[in-house]
C-alpha cells in the first residue's frame, strides 16, 4: 500500500491495482501484541487505513479477497482467484511482489489442532483474543522466543494467563552478547515466565480440554499453544515464476528493487535488502524497509530513479521492563562475514550517577580490528537504550571507525544520561583495546 500510494502522488493519472488476498490492509501488525494485552480494545483499532479511503480517495483500484497464484512473465499477467472461487487475469506493464512473511509452522503432528495459533496477520490476532475471552485461558504454551514470542510473554502475562515458553536450541536471544541475554532472560523469569530450552518439540496432543506439546524429556500443557517461531519470506509465487532468489530463500532485488525481471519489482518482507556494514545480501523482515523499499519501488516505476543502499539491521522491542536494541553485527555475524570483531561489554548507568531513577544499562559494542570500524552495538536497559541505538546504526550508515565514534559530541545532562554517554563508554573501552 506504501508502493500504491506514493505511485498515484507521483504520478496522479497511473492506472494502480492492488490484489490482497485477505480483506485486511494497512493495519499496525507490530502493534497486535500490546492489543492482545488490553481486552478492553477493539482489534480493529490498529487498522491505520481502510480499504474505501484508497479506493475513493486515493484512486487505487484496490480488490480485497484476491489471492494470486501465478505470473506469466512472457504474457506480463498475474492470475489467481478471488473469495467466491472466481478466477481472474490481470495485465500489468510493472509488478510489484509484495507478498511478506509468512509464520513457519512445523510439519508435525498437532500443529493444526484447534488453540494452536500463529501469530501473523490482523485475522490470526482477532482469532488469538477471541480464544483467550471464549476459552477463558488460563495457562498457555509458547514454542520459540523472538521478539514477537517475547512480546506475546509479557502481553500474556499483562492478562494474568501462565506461560511457558519452549525451543529446541539451548540457548537465549542467539544473535545477543550472552552477558546482555542473560539480562533479558532473568527479566522474563523474573515476570513469572517459565522458559525450556534445549527441548526439541515432537508433537501437539490434545488432552481433555488442554493441549499437551510434547517433547521427548519434559510434556507442557496448555490450554493454547502460539507458534512464534519465526517468519519465511513468501517467495514460492516468485520462485515458480522463474526469478532469482537471495538470502534466506527471499526475493532477489539490486538497488532499485528490480528482480532478475525488467519488469518486476520486490519489496518488504519477501525481498533481500544490501546489508550496510557488510556490502552482502541480507534478509531483515522489518517494518521500515518495507515501507522505504515501497515508496522506492514507486519512485523507479513512476520516472524518479532511486537507489537504495541499505540496512544496518537495526531491530529494538520490549519485554516487560527492558527495552533491547541492536544495530549492525554481532561478533559472530562480524566473524563470519570475514572481519576481525573485537567486542568490549560495560556495565554502566542511565542517569548521572547521583540522579533519582538512575538504572543499569549495558552495552556491547563490536569493532573490526583491522579496519578499526565500527560493526555493531547492542543495548538492553530500562530505559534510553532504543533511542540511543539510532546514534550507532547512524554512524554504521557513515561507516565510521569506533574511534571516530567514541569522539562525537553527543548530549549529556543528568536526567539522561552519565556524562560520557554509555554508548561513549562503550567505544572507550573498545579503542584501548583494539
Ligand atoms: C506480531 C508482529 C509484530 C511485529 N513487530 C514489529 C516491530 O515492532 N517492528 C518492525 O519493524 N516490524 C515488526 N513486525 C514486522 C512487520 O509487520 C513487517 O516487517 C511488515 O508488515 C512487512 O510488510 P510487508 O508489506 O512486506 O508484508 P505484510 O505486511 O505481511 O503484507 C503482505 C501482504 O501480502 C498479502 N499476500 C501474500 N501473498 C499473497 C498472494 N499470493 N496474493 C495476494 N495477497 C498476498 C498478505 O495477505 C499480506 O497482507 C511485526 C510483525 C508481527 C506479525
Amino acid at each position: 500500500m506504501s508502493a500504491a500510494s506514493r505511485a498515484k502522488r507521483n504520478l496522479p493519472d497511473l492506472e494502480v491495482t492492488v490484489l490482497e488476498q485477505t480483506e485486511d490492509v494497512s493495519y499496525s501488525a507490530c502493534g497486535m501484541p500490546y492489543n492482545i494485552a488490553d481486552p478492553d480494545r477493539e482489534m480493529d483499532d490498529l487498522v491505520v487505513r481502510h480499504a474505501h479511503v484508497f479506493r475513493e480517495k486515493q484512486g487505487i483500484d484496490l480488490r480485497t479477497g484476491h489471492r494470486v497464484e501465478g505470473i506469466d512473465r512472457s504474457a506480463k499477467t498475474v492470475t489467481g482467484k478471488n473469495l467466491d472461487g472466481e478466477e481472474f487475469e490481470i495485465r500489468y506493464d510493472n509488478l510489484l511482489i509484495a507478498t511478506g512473511a509468512s509464520p513457519i509452522i512445523p510439519d508435525l503432528p498437532g500443529f493444526d489442532l484447534p488453540g494452536v495459533m500463529g501469530l501473523k496477520s490482523l485475522e490470526d490476532g482477532k482469532k488469538i483474543k477471541d480464544f483467550i475471552r471464549s476459552q477463558d485461558v488460563k495457562k498457555l504454551v509458547i514454542i520459540g522466543m523472538g521478539y514477537i514470542a517475547l512480546e506475546m510473554c509479557e502481553a500474556l502475562r499483562e492478562r494474568d494467563i501462565e506461560v511457558h515458553m519452549v525451543k529446541p536450541r539451548p540457548i537465549f536471544l542467539p544473535w545477543m552478547n550472552p552477558q546482555l541475554a542473560s539480562v533479558v532472560k532473568e527479566e522474563v523469569e523474573g515476570q513469572g515466565v517459565f522458559i525450556h530450552m534445549g527441548h526439541k518439540i515432537e508433537r501437539i496432543e490434545k488432552s481433555g480440554d488442554s493441549l499437551n506439546v510434547m517433547c521427548p524429556d519434559l510434556t507442557l500443557e496448555g490450554q493454547a499453544v502460539l507458534v512464534a517461531i519465526g517468519v519465511r519470506p513468501s517467495s514460492e509465487m516468485a520462485a515458480g515464476a522463474g526469478l532469482e532468489l537471495g538470502p534466506s530463500g527471499s526475493i532477489a532485488v539490486d538497488r532499485t528493487l528490480k528482480t532478475n525481471d525488467e519488469n518486476i519489482y520486490s519489496a518488504g518482507d519477501c525481498a533481500d535488502a544490501y546489508h550496510v556494514v557488510t556490502g552482502q545480501k541480507t534478509w531483515v523482515p522489518l517494518a521500515l524497509r518495507a515501507n522505504r523499499a515501497g515508496w522506492a519501488v514507486a519512485d523507479n516505476v513512476t520516472g524518479r530513479r532511486t537507489e537504495l543502499e541499505g540496512i544496518a539491521g537495526s531491530a529494538v522491542f520490549k519485554v516487560f521492563d527492558l527495552e533491547v536494541a541492536r544495530t549492525g553485527l554481532s561478533t559472530n555475524e562480524a566473524e563470519k562475514a570475514g572481519f576481525d570483531p573485537m567486542e568490549a561489554v560495560v556495565k554502566t548507568r542511565s542517569r548521572a550517577h547521583a540522579h533519582p531513577g538512575s538504572t543499569t544499562m549495558h552495552v556491547q559494542i563490536v569493532g573490526d580490528k583491522k579496519s578499526g570500524r565500527l560493526l555493531g552495538m547492542q543495548i538492553v536497559g530500562r530505559e534510553g537504550a532504543v533511542h540511543r541505538i539510532k546514534a550507532p546504526s547512524v554512524a554504521l550508515h557513515c561507516k565510521m571507525t569506533v574511534e571516530a565514534f567514541s569522539q562525537c559530541d553527543l548530549a549529556y545532562a543528568p536526567p539522561f544520561s552519565p556524562t560520557w554517554d554509555p554508548m561513549l563508554t562503550a567505544a572507550n573501552q573498545l579503542v584501548k583495546r583494539m
